[in-house]
């Protein structure tokens, strides 16, 4: 009777040791967003021989190792995503988790401006100048580099916000656009930072942007400074966080001198605040 007990014991501890060491645990921040905003996922206790992956909605979020059974993963949410819950699910050998993503329910402000006409209503010309642009940009969004960046992103300019993301811009009193980043306040020849590592993938000047600048963080994460007065690296070149990239200038459609500061994470368009406060200690 006794070694019957001991059997069941140790078949349980077994058992429970087994289910503990390779129950993988996922943890999602943060809970709640707003359309445009940036997410990460984390992993642990990821088993060894089993491979782990992140959908939202059905899109895969792409995963970096993070050490021993850990991996993260940085994603986004369309910025005319219907708010609500989304699900996140995690698949791990014969695991599956499902987390869920709330979706708050934004208020973009209305913004009006005004702007030179020929700036607005495009000739034949500038048309086709900014549609192959806008056609190049889209190329690049869709190139998913091994990860470059390492820690939390930090802005590029240290001063205030002019125009929140998600703006709907009223130009001349007809045209309608969204503001796909932010716009920070700067002086004309001010240094701009790299917002973290990474490689310049693109550095010329734009019909919209003026000299812009483009640089791949790896793992589908770009960062995009527009209107610069000129540049301080080229394409090609790797910069570190903090590197100076560049100079304020009022390039392209801009009324002055600022800093159009955009961030894509798998080619959405993603609020650059919310990629700033990620905390992505490895
Ligand atoms: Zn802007």
């Amino acid at each position: 009777m006794t070694r019957l007990l001991m059997y069941f014991a140790l078949v349980f501890a077994v058992f429970t040791c087994t289910t503990s060491a390779f129950a993988i645990h996922a943890d999602i921040q943060p809970r709640n967003v707003f359309p445009g905003d940036a997410f990460m996922v984390r992993l642990s206790d990821i088993a060894p021989s089993q491979a782990a992956s992140v959908f939202i909605e059905g899109a895969e979020v792409p995963l970096e190792g993070c050490g021993e059974g850990c991996a993260f993963g940085i994603g986004a949410v369309e910025i005319d995503t219907t708010p609500g819950e989304k699900s996140v699910i995690i698949n791990s050998g014969p695991y599956r988790l499902s987390l869920i993503l709330s979706v708050r329910t934004p208020n973009f402000p209305e913004m009006r401006l005004k702007l030179p006409q020929d700036k607005v209503s495009l000739g034949p010309e500038d048309l086709a100048r900014a549609k192959k642009e806008e056609e190049k940009l889209k190329e690049i969004w869709q190139q998913i580099t091994p990860r470059l960046f390492q820690g939390d992103f930090m802005l590029p300019l240290p001063n205030p916000v002019s125009a929140v993301f998600g703006a709907k811009r009223i130009i001349n009193d007809q045209t309608v656009s969204v503001h796909r980043g932010i716009d920070l306040r700067g002086k004309q020849g001010e240094q701009i930072r790299a917002a973290n590592y990474g490689r310049t993938v693109l550095a010329e000047e734009l019909f919209f942007g003026g000299n812009t600048l483009v640089i791949d963080h790896g793992a589908g994460i770009y960062t995009v400074y527009m209107h610069l007065d000129r540049f301080a690296v080229n394409r090609g070149d790797l910069v570190a966080k903090g590197d100076i990239i560049g100079f304020v200038g009022s390039t392209g459609r801009a009324t002055g001198p600022h800093l159009h500061f955009g961030v894509k994470i798998l080619s959405i368009n993603t609020n650059p605040l919310s990629l700033m406060k990620l905390q992505i200690s490895e």
